[in-house]
């Protein structure tokens, strides 16, 4: 890395689009690590060295849109569609809030059915009831209208996830069916904004026809938006999804796509400092301590997945999703050894807020 590069990050000198390239596109072992050094002193600083958890419950795989790389899309059909009970997702918030993971998220495919936005908000209701409120709620359900949007926060979420998938637009039309709007997604954001949630987006890292410059670019996009979390991860091939043949030789590319990730990780902290980055599943799809290293990256948040295991196997956004088989309890033992092993702590108990919201809201 050059030096007056690696002077600015141990300044926190303001980062420029050009230093921002320049970091995405380090390659020798050496720079990476002086990257994800940089980046994870920059975390501790910010948010200390505590990990959030936010128990994951992937509660339908319904889902009425088509994106090219999702392999639950509507067209796939060789998904075993489910949807949980009301009483499914309320056993399994209860024991969120037993073992004190102090949030939980609920997410699912896309719909905009009435129907869906009154179950939706029945069941933010009943967490918050079971858990006397203790629970914090996160919701990833997709692009919906101002009003529902306005019903779930009153219902009692209060944060939401809405990856922009890529920010160009003419990548995001070569992503999804031509009836998929990159500006309605965008808008989307600012509706949740204005509703008052607090917000996360992010991309997908190393989708076939990708540039570094619209890596680049999504990082300006999360800075214009002024985002409080950011959640990304690799791109991860799914057979049955068109965009697969684009990438044929993908498993020779697991570290690649790994590393890239991580980088983005990295020079995500380095520019936005005091935000929730999550260090995703997909990174321990690549890789078995994807995770770990993620969380060394500049990543502070992790999702473990604590939907019900017979699940799983129709939840499978990508191939190769780890845990498909682990009982809930088996996979937060290992989580928390691993955290514990990396010098970690876990928040337990807390709903783990971004810094960048606390500083905003003052
Ligand atoms: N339906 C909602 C939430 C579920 S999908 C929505 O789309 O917002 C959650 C995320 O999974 C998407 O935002 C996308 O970034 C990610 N995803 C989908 N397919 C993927 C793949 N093949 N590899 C990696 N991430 C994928
Ligand atoms: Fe549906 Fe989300 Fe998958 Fe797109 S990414 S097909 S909206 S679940």
């Amino acid at each position: 890395m050059r030096k007056e590069l690696s002077d600015k990050l141990d300044a926190e000198a303001p980062l420029t689009p050009a230093d921002l390239r320049e970091l995405l596109l380090l390659k020798e072992e050496a720079d990476l690590q002086s990257l994800y050094e940089a980046a994870y002193r920059i975390k501790v600083k910010y948010v200390g060295k505590r990990v959030n958890l936010r128990g994951l419950i992937e509660f339908s795989n319904l889902c009425t849109k088509n994106c090219y790389y999702c392999g639950i899309r509507r067209d796939n059909t060789h998904v075993k569609r489910y949807r949980m009970t009301l009483e499914e997702i309320l056993r399994e918030a209860r024991w969120a809030d037993e073992i004190k993971l102090g949030s939980v998220v609920l997410q699912s495919g896309e719909r905009s059915d009435a129907e869906f936005a009154d179950f939706v908000e029945s069941a933010v209701k009943g967490i918050k009831e079971i858990s006397g409120g203790a629970l914090g709620i996160t919701l990833s359900c997709g692009e919906q209208n101002e009003e529902t949007y306005r019903r779930w926060f009153n219902a009692g979420a209060h944060r939401y996830l809405l990856r922009i998938e890529t920010s160009n637009p003419e990548f995001y039309r070569r992503l999804h069916p031509a009836d998929h709007s990159y500006e309605q997604r965008k808008n989307c954001l600012a509706l949740l904004k204005k509703a008052g949630f607090m917000t996360g987006s992010g991309v997908m890292i190393g989708v076939p026809g990708q540039t570094v410059d619209d890596l680049v670019s999504d990082l300006l996009f999360f800075r214009d938006q002024d985002l409080d979390m950011v959640g990304m991860g690799p791109y991860i091939v799914h057979d049955d999804t068109p965009l697969a043949k684009q990438f044929p030789d993908f498993a020779a590319h697991k570290e690649d796509q790994l590393v890239l990730a991580l980088k983005m990780i990295a020079v995500t902290r380095l520019f936005l400092k005091d935000v929730n980055i999550a260090s995703t599943t997909a990174l321990q799809a690549l890789r078995e301590d994807g995770r770990e290293t993620g969380l060394l990256a500049g990543g502070n948040v992790i999702m473990p997945n604590i939907t019900e295991t017979r699940y799983r196997d129709s939840y499978q956004l990508y191939r190769g999703k780890p845990g498909l088989k682990d009982a809930p309890e088996n996979g937060m033992t290992a989580l928390k050894k691993m955290i514990e092993s990396i010098g970690e702590t876990i928040a337990f108990g807390e709903w783990g807020d971004s810094p960048h919201f606390r500083n905003k809201s003052r």
